[in-house]
């Protein structure tokens, strides 16, 4: 009965701890989803201000530094939600004794993170499909 016991709260300690995971790991996607639309509408703005200067043979580049700061902190903000998800699998295999290595095979690892910009590019990828960065 004791083995029983024991085993049953194993099970339930893995439930627990892959539901939390689940659930975190939902939320941090989220918000990088939020944080990838809040650039897109940057990289927007910021072509059609470009443009607009263009248009007035203007090319002071201060006109960009707003969106692009901005931009740059999303991207910040970005890698560091994707170690966020890092660290929630090292410690959900912490806890269940799982190596770490066998983390090579989750959903998450399938995509390159570009170290410049923060953008999910896939794994066959050489450079970054927004910033050009080489991997
Ligand atoms: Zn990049």
């Amino acid at each position: 009965m004791k083995s029983f016991k024991g085993s049953l709260s194993k099970i339930l300690t893995k439930f627990n701890i892959n539901i939390f995971n689940f659930i975190e790991k939902n939320k941090i996607k989220t918000y990088i989803k939020t944080l990838n639309n809040k650039n897109e509408v940057i990289y927007n703005e910021l072509g059609k201000k470009l443009y607009e200067k263009y248009l007035q043979d203007d090319y002071d580049i201060s006109h960009f530094y707003e969106y692009l700061e901005n931009i740059k902190i999303n991207n910040q903000l970005i890698i560091e939600q994707h170690q966020k998800i890092i660290n929630l699998e090292l410690e959900k295999c912490e806890i269940l004794g799982i190596p770490a290595e066998k983390l090579g095979n989750t959903q998450y690892t399938k995509n390159k993170i570009c170290k410049n910009c923060g953008f999910e590019n896939s794994l066959e990828n050489k450079f970054c499909i927004r910033c050009g960065n080489k991997f």
